[in-house]
């Protein structure tokens, strides 16, 4: 089990069941959406995760550049808590950062690395891919 917030703490959600490796995407939508080089991404099965606090308060935005994608914040404090896509309902993507430590988990990958800020490196082993990873 393992617990997070976003940063104001309005919103409070819980993940049951072990965390898949972190996904990283440069793209431009993200850097936009994050305020930061990249999104940090766990994909969660909706089974696994749970919403305990202020779910009223979370509102959704519509991504421009995929109909049916969903970003998902506090309207309180702005923090990014997951997207879910309407062809995926089975599945949401939890931002990291909002995960309470300690997290064990390593990075996966890293995607959409021919988008990324070029003022930040990238310092680790992880399979870097210029767009989407292959399936
Ligand atoms: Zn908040
Ligand atoms: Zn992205």
């Amino acid at each position: 089990m393992h617990k997070g917030s976003c940063y104001c703490g309005v919103v409070r959600f819980e993940v049951s069941g072990d965390l898949n490796p972190v996904q990283i995407c440069h793209c431009g939508q993200c850097r936009k959406a994050q305020g930061g080089p990249f999104a940090s991404n766990i994909p969660v099965t909706t089974d696994n995760f749970t919403i305990t606090a202020g779910e009223d308060q979370l509102t959704s935005l519509e991504s421009s550049s995929r109909p049916g994608k969903y970003r998902v914040f506090c309207q309180q404090c702005g923090s990014p808590i997951i997207s879910r896509m309407d062809s995926r309902p089975d599945v949401v993507r939890l931002r990291a950062g909002t995960l309470d430590e300690p997290i064990n988990q390593k990075i996966a990958h890293h995607q959409f690395v021919a988008f990324k800020a070029g003022w930040y490196q990238i310092n680790d082993d992880a399979p870097q891919y210029d767009e989407y990873p292959p399936a």
